[in-house]
């Protein structure tokens, strides 16, 4: 690559980070260091419900204590409304947005449910409303705005990306999600567009996240292709999990950063046991990010995403000596 490896910390200040967040921030981080490259950190907090200043701060506070640092930002996408919006008009002006007035009760009663994860294919409603009845739904209710996906025999609507963890991948847009939303009817920009253009204008080329977001990326570079933006490559982590199986949230406070630094000690016992479980040190290792990166590879991620899911279980960090 030209300029090197830039990585990404992209986190949503929703609550405290917990061990999950943390080993795919370490993952990021390691991405880019291991390969001499540079990291930028971006809050991601459009959605003023699920935001608040007080997480942010915690978040960068954690980032610093983990050892875990970056050479740009924080950018807060907040403040970025402008760059989003530029964006949506770029994609309305080529014809390729239309505003949704569905509610939610009409998705779902009238889309049909993702087979594999619950999530709802939209059927198109709004797609060809004419502008007489556009103008008269909006004196009703905001509008969404949706992104047009190709039909399924269009080979555009067929994204296929090789993921550095996971692996081939090829999804059919219009099978998948169908038309998806790029700004909601409360006027927030929608996670799927506001990540893409943040990745491109940061010059972002490596994404390193968890392996819950695989899903969103055919989206993303669909939106990619259609902005002109060049595709970063994508490593999507294993998840930590609950011992049955659930995702960590924020029931589980023992596993949450607040709870580990409580403790007083530095970092380095949580990053041996991250390291551990990817097979990146010995089990009882207690080490710093920094010492990691000689030993990082992502082949050592992949063998180890093949078991799934990483058990939190192993990981007694809370009352103990
Ligand atoms: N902000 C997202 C999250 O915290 C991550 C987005 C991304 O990495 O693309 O889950």
């Amino acid at each position: 690559m030209e300029n090197g490896v830039v990585g990404r910390f992209a986190p949503s200040p929703s609550g405290r980070m917990h061990v999950g967040n943390v080993f795919a921030a370490l993952m990021a981080w390691l991405g880019a260091r291991s390969a001499g490259g540079r990291l930028v950190l971006r809050i991601e907090d459009l959605d003023p419900r699920a935001s608040n200043p007080g997480n942010s701060r915690l978040l960068i506070e954690d980032l610093r204590w983990l050892g875990l640092d970056w050479d740009e930002g924080p950018y807060y996408q907040h403040d970025r409304l402008e760059v989003y919006t530029e964006a949506i008009e770029a994609l309305g002006g080529k014809g390729l947005t239309y505003p949704c007035f569905c509610t939610r009760a009409e998705l779902h009663a009238a889309s049909a449910p993702h087979a594999s994860d619950g999530t709802y294919i939209y059927p198109g409603t709004c797609r060809g409303l004419s502008p007489s009845e556009v103008a008269q739904r909006s004196l009703v209710r905001m509008p969404a705005v949706r992104l047009r996906v190709p039909d399924a025999s269009d080979a555009a609507g067929t994204i296929a990306y090789d993921d550095l963890v996971c692996g081939q991948h090829k999804e059919a847009l219009a099978l998948e999600c169908g038309d998806f939303l790029v700004r909601r009817s409360d006027g927030v920009i929608a996670y799927q567009l506001a990540v893409v253009v943040d990745d491109a204008l940061m010059g972002v080329t490596q994404v390193v996240r968890g392996d819950d977001l695989l899903g969103s990326t055919a989206r993303q570079i669909y939106v990619q292709r259609l902005l002109g933006f060049s595709q970063p490559e994508y490593a999507h982590v294993p998840l930590v999990v609950a011992s049955d199986g659930r995702r960590l949230s924020k029931r589980d406070r023992d596993l949450d950063l607040g709870a580990i630094r409580g403790q007083e000690r530095g970092p380095e016992r949580l990053i041996g046991q991250l390291a551990a479980g990817v097979g990146l040190a010995e089990k009882g290792e207690t080490l710093s990010a920094d010492e990691l990166v000689e030993r990082f590879t992502w082949d050592a991620v992949r063998r180890r995403a093949q078991d799934g899911p990483i058990e939190s279980d192993g990981f007694h960090f809370a009352n103990q000596e």
